[in-house]
């Protein structure tokens, strides 16, 4: 039986932004300064996708990124408890109100509770979006639509050429679900904040300990201080064989961490110092899918690439520093191909606009982790800095494509580079 959608027509705007993670929010408030009427929408009731919904812990990295140093400058300036500036760490109330204030005084609407759906196409180019929410069906036209869902649902409905996770295999990182912890003494806690910090303890080394005793595929202690006293941002739930686009999957990953907790909580009451008396104080409310979709771009940026530093000619992300971040696909812990040890360098390295522009697709965007990188080179670009740095560079671009009435892969690096400072 055919079933056709009835869909209310919504209005018309230059740019639309579909996903508020960090990419979203900063393409949404680049896109808006640069005097685009511009649309953001998000699925959930929140804005920041994982840095706030993902009740996540701190910036890892860095970016040359003028917006994402003014969003952490303006989060922390509301930050009574720990106002050291070098600090990283977020507070997912502070960074999700700073995230507001940043798209309100930029102009931009924002549109939550709103799923994207589908694509209204004329040939390769993207012309709409199709989206559903309370109100039912709605239709939007966009003359530039940028994809920073995450797993690139527009894209994938555009029919951009994508693949999932490994190259070699399409297995993609493993999921967690955050969670915080209350009622740690701060003073005498320990924070392994990598796989590799090893912590003696009376009871034996705290790594070792949590791969004997978690639940696996947990089995790993990752622990980081938050801007309030007494609280912890604990990333150790662990899940593998997920892919983040399948509903069915998200709901197993979701239970599957949510029954870890427990478990976590009494290990860390018993093995780790200053963890005494802790206890679950909230858990986000969006899971973190680490990896899905990875597309074709007119450029793919390459692990090569960004161990070698190299600066592209049509660059528009600068200075963007990490390790390659790859979590053991196949249990806790970290890879065990040891890739994060190719990354020694000190210099931060480029993004070229062609990764932000799917190869065969128009009217299209790609921003935050799914612009068009391999598998080792996504573990990198993913952190959020860097993504808040894609994102300000796709704002700009989709802002100046929408003004002039040039299609986005014609639009040149330096252009796009004029308008966010770089
Ligand atoms: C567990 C975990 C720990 C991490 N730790 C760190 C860390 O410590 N430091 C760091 O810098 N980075 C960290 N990262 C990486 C970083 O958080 C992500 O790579 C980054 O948030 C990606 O940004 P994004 O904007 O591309 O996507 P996301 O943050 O995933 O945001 C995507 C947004 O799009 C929305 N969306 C998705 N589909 C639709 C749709 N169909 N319609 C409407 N809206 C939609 C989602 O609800 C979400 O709000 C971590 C990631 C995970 C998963």
């Amino acid at each position: 039986m055919k079933y056709e959608i009835q869909a209310q027509y919504k209005g018309d705007y230059d740019v639309i932004v579909v996903g508020s993670g960090p990419a979203g929010v900063a393409a949404a408030i680049s896109a808006a300064r640069n005097g685009a009427k511009t649309l953001l929408i998000e699925s959930l009731g929140r804005v920041g996708g994982i840095s706030t919904s993902g009740m996540m812990s701190h910036f890892t990295g860095r970016c040359g990124s003028k917006l994402y140093l003014e969003i952490l400058d303006r989060a922390k300036s509301k930050n009574r408890f720990y106002p050291d500036r070098k600090k990283k760490y977020i507070d997912p109330e502070l960074l999700t109100l700073t995230y507001l204030e940043l798209l309100e005084e930029a102009g931009a609407e924002l549109l939550l509770y709103t799923t994207f759906c589908d694509v209204v196409m004329e040939k390769n180019t993207v012309t709409g979006i199709l989206c559903h929410n309370k109100s039912g069906f709605c239709r939007y036209n966009a003359k530039v639509v940028v994809d920073a869902s995450g797993d690139g649902d527009v894209a994938c409905k555009s029919g951009a050429e994508f693949f999932k996770g490994r190259e070699a295999d399409g297995k993609m990182q493993p999921a967690t679900l955050m969670f915080k912890l209350g009622g740690v003494d701060t003073e005498r806690a320990v924070f392994p904040g990598s796989f590799e910090t090893l912590v003696q303890t009376d009871k034996g080394e705290l790594q070792a300990l949590a791969r004997e005793k978690l639940p696996h595929p947990a089995g790993h202690v990752l622990l980081y201080r938050s801007t309030l006293p007494g609280i912890v941002t604990c990333n150790m739930t662990n899940v593998t064989e997920i892919d983040g686009t399948s509903a069915e999957d998200l709901t197993r990953a979701e239970i599957i961490c949510r029954k870890q907790i427990p478990s976590i909580v009494d290990f860390l009451r018993e093995y780790a110092p200053g963890y005494e008396n802790c206890f679950v104080i909230g858990s986000a409310s969006l899971i973190g899918i680490r990896e899905t979709r990875h597309f074709k771009g007119v450029k793919t940026i390459t692990e090569q690439e960004i161990a070698a530093a190299v600066q592209h000619e049509d660059a528009v992300v600068f200075d963007a520093h990490f390790n390659f971040d790859v979590h053991n696909i196949n249990g806790a812990g970290l890879d065990e191909t040891g890739c994060q040890e190719q990354f020694k360098q000190k210099n931060g390295y480029t993004i070229p606009y062609g990764c932000m522009v799917p190869e065969a697709i128009d009217g299209l965007l790609l921003s935050g982790r799914n612009i068009s990188g391999t598998h080792m080179a996504h573990s990198n670009f993913r952190a959020m800095p860097i993504c808040l740095g894609i994102g300000e560079a796709c704002g700009a671009a989709a802002a100046l494509s929408a003004r002039l009435g040039k299609a986005l892969r014609d639009l040149s690096a330096e252009e796009i580079r004029q308008r966010i400072g770089g």
